[in-house]
């Protein structure tokens, strides 16, 4: 037996029909640009997060770097973050022209540690973008409250976390914007890049409209300098059929993370925290152990497939050597320790106890 860390084809057997009607359809269509399939796809996302609008862009990191230009963000502005996340979500803060600050995580939940963001924030401070990391969602109450307090826009980045909830409302829809993205492996996936930008906001919403499309709200008339990041129809359509099942998914993520957790329990790994404010949807199952690489060549060897969400703290990238950021221990102390074991809606509980039993196992023999 062997556990692969994902596996997308499972996904798409499970729905091959009504995804290649969809698809067969757009092709017939003709409409390949935004049109109809898109808009049809950016509806149901409105009335899934519970917002006035959903524009679908590019890729998850333009729906970050479109929602801070809709917000005014640019050169000369801070834009408070943590390190503890995929790299574009200070990329899109630098190609808005602004900075990074990167204020460090909690050390159970890996999400920002709000109580640390109010001494982050300068007169040049202009946006927080709290990163809902691994399927659960940060803080927001008392995010949204220091930020309302500075007069800061707050951004989401729900990339990990479509249909999390806060509070009984969707991840993406606490804030300003909320950005997603569907790249494949995400827990809402297309075949492809995707991203969407969701607000209640109408001035954000047309702002985005427009600089997804070259800047221009009318063919061949130009406002401002935009971008070229529309949503493909081809991925809107396949999105459209597999958001119906995104429930569903989410709550066999929930199963089989409960499960981890429970055959976990004392085994040597430190195991995800929920905090209990919302539903985490698990995008990812995180585990943390001190011997994280010994760990993760043990399961290789086993067959059991598993990853590091992230390995380099964003401060630590290379392409930000030229920077200066603050100590941010906890986001050090964990990027050396933690490791994503399998985990996908199509895993079966015996998948769940192979590697469980695997990891046991490891801790036993390390004792
Ligand atoms: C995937 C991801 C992004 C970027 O999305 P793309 O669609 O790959 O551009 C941004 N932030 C986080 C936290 C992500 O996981």
């Amino acid at each position: 037996m062997s556990v692969p860390f994902v596996d997308l084809r499972r996904q798409y057997r499970s729905l091959e029909k009504q995804i290649n009607a969809a698809v067969l359809d757009v092709l017939d269509s003709s409409k390949y640009m935004l049109g109809d399939y898109v808009r049809a796809f950016e509806q149901q996302m409105e009335t899934y997060c519970g917002v006035r609008h959903a524009i679908g862009v590019n890729s998850g990191t333009d729906a970050l770097l479109l929602a801070l230009k809709a917000c005014g963000v640019g050169p000369g502005d801070e834009v408070v973050t943590v390190a503890h996340s995929f790299f574009a979500t200070a990329e899109a803060i630098v190609l808005a022209g602004a900075t990074p600050v990167f204020v460090d995580i909690d050390e159970a939940t890996y999400l920002m540690n709000a109580e640390l963001l109010e001494q982050a924030i300068t007169s040049r401070t202009k946006a927080v973008i709290p990163v809902h990391l691994y399927g659960q969602a940060a803080d927001m109450d008392v995010i949204t409250t220091i930020a309302r307090r500075h007069k800061l826009f707050v951004i989401e980045d729900a990339c990990q976390a479509c249909g999390a909830l806060y509070k009984g409302r969707k991840a993406g829809s606490l804030g300003d914007i909320g950005c997603f993205s569907f790249v494949p492996a995400k827990n809402l996936g297309g075949y492809g890049d995707g991203g969407l930008a969701v607000t209640n906001n109408d001035e954000f919403a047309q702002r985005i409209r427009v600089y997804r499309d070259h800047g221009s709200p009318h063919k061949y008339h130009h406002d401002v300098v935009g971008y070229n990041s529309r949503l493909d129809a081809l991925q809107a359509a396949v999105l459209s059929v597999k958001l119906t099942k995104l429930d569903e998914w989410n709550e066999t993520r929930r199963q089989r993370a409960h499960l981890y957790t429970r055959l976990l329990a004392d085994s040597g790994v430190i195991t995800p925290v929920e905090h209990g404010l919302g539903t985490h949807i698990y995008h990812l199952y995180v585990v943390r152990s001190r011997r994280r690489d010994e760990l993760m060549k043990f399961l290789s060897e086993r067959g059991i497939a598993t990853l590091i969400h992230y390995p380099v703290p964003i401060h630590r990238q290379k392409a930000f050597a030229s920077a200066q950021f603050g100590p941010l221990p906890v986001t050090e102390r964990i990027a050396s320790e933690i490791l994503s074991l399998p985990m996908f809606p199509e895993m079966s509980e015996d998948n769940v106890r192979e590697v469980a039993t695997a990891v046991i196992e490891f801790c036993r023999h390390e004792r």
